[in-house]
């Protein structure tokens, strides 16, 4: 790919928080493309309308909270892993042609294995939520060997819903207790932990050798993490695959690899 976008931003709403104009232009000046990547507060009743400005403009970027089903529905062409995922997280227009991708399961994918040391054999996952942080994990953790994934979310039908759409990997289990048992790795994909410090999964149901990776990130590492690492579990917040799906989204946007390491220096 390598578009030569006319402008680069982040379609969130709200996105005063994000961390992803920080690190995408440490990107840009490192590779000295004279691009600003701003952040655009888009309320759902106006994506339409900016999405037709977005294209006149020639513009790519990134999409979050709460779009990524919405572009995904306007997708003119869209990966075959969004697809699986049904929502997008990167945008480019081509011919215009709004063209679409979602790198939120490399970005999860890079991040864990380089928690874990490698691909984990036999897997078992604990996976808290049923959204679409949590269908990119099922679409990364699918490609595992012989992985499974336990789903535990609030809303049970989404959960069945979205463990029917990965039926050969991933079951719904309402026992957190007895789905913890079995985990080799805990994985969070619910918001909880984002503005305060509450905690998904209470550290002392979670045996000290399981994973935790936590998809919520803050400058300074989740609480959550902190409680898990102090129990002697091998965690990681979310910071990571937000770098790693930044770093493959840039490449999708100019077909060549960010200086990663100045994207990292940026966000300490
Ligand atoms: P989403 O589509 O809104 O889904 C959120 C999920 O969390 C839903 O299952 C929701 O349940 C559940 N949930 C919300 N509040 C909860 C609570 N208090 N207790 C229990 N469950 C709760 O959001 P998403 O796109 O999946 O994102 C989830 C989180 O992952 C966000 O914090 C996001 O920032 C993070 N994320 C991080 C990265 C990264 O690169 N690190 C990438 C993507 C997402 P209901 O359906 O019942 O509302």
């Amino acid at each position: 790919m390598g578009t030569s976008p006319g402008r680069l931003v982040l379609l969130g709403h709200p996105v005063s928080h994000s961390l992803s104009p920080v690190f995408q232009n440490a990107a840009l000046r490192a590779a000295k493309i004279p691009l600003i990547y701003e952040a655009l507060d888009v309320e759902p009743g106006a994506l339409r309308s900016v999405l037709r400005e977005l294209k006149e403009s020639k513009a790519a970027g990134n999409v979050t909270i709460p779009h990524k089903t919405a572009v995904h529905a306007s997708c003119d062409k869209v990966t075959d892993i969004a697809a699986r995922v049904g929502a997008v997280n990167t945008f480019w227009f081509e011919a215009g042609k709004l063209h679409c991708d979602n790198t939120d399961v490399g970005g999860f994918d890079t991040a864990v294995k380089a928690l874990l040391g490698g691909e984990p054999a036999k897997a078992r996952v604990v996976l808290l939520g049923s959204g679409g942080a949590a269908a990119a994990v099922l679409a990364a953790v699918e490609r595992w060997s012989n992985a499974h994934v336990a789903l535990v979310a609030r809303n049970t039908e989404k959960a069945r819903r979205l463990a029917r759409r990965f039926r050969d990997v991933a079951s719904v289990e309402t026992s957190l207790e007895n789905a913890l048992r079995e985990a080799s790795l805990v994985v969070n994909a619910t918001p909880v932990g984002q503005h305060d410090d509450d905690q998904p999964v209470d550290v002392a149901m979670i045996q000290p050798t399981t994973a935790v990776f936590d998809l919520v990130y803050r400058r300074g590492g989740t609480r959550w993490v902190k409680a898990a690492r102090k129990r002697g579990c091998p965690a990681a917040d979310g910071l990571p695959m937000l770098l790693e799906q930044g770093a493959l989204s840039f490449q999708r946007w100019f077909g060549i690899e960010p200086n990663r390491e100045a994207m990292r220096q940026s966000l300490l």
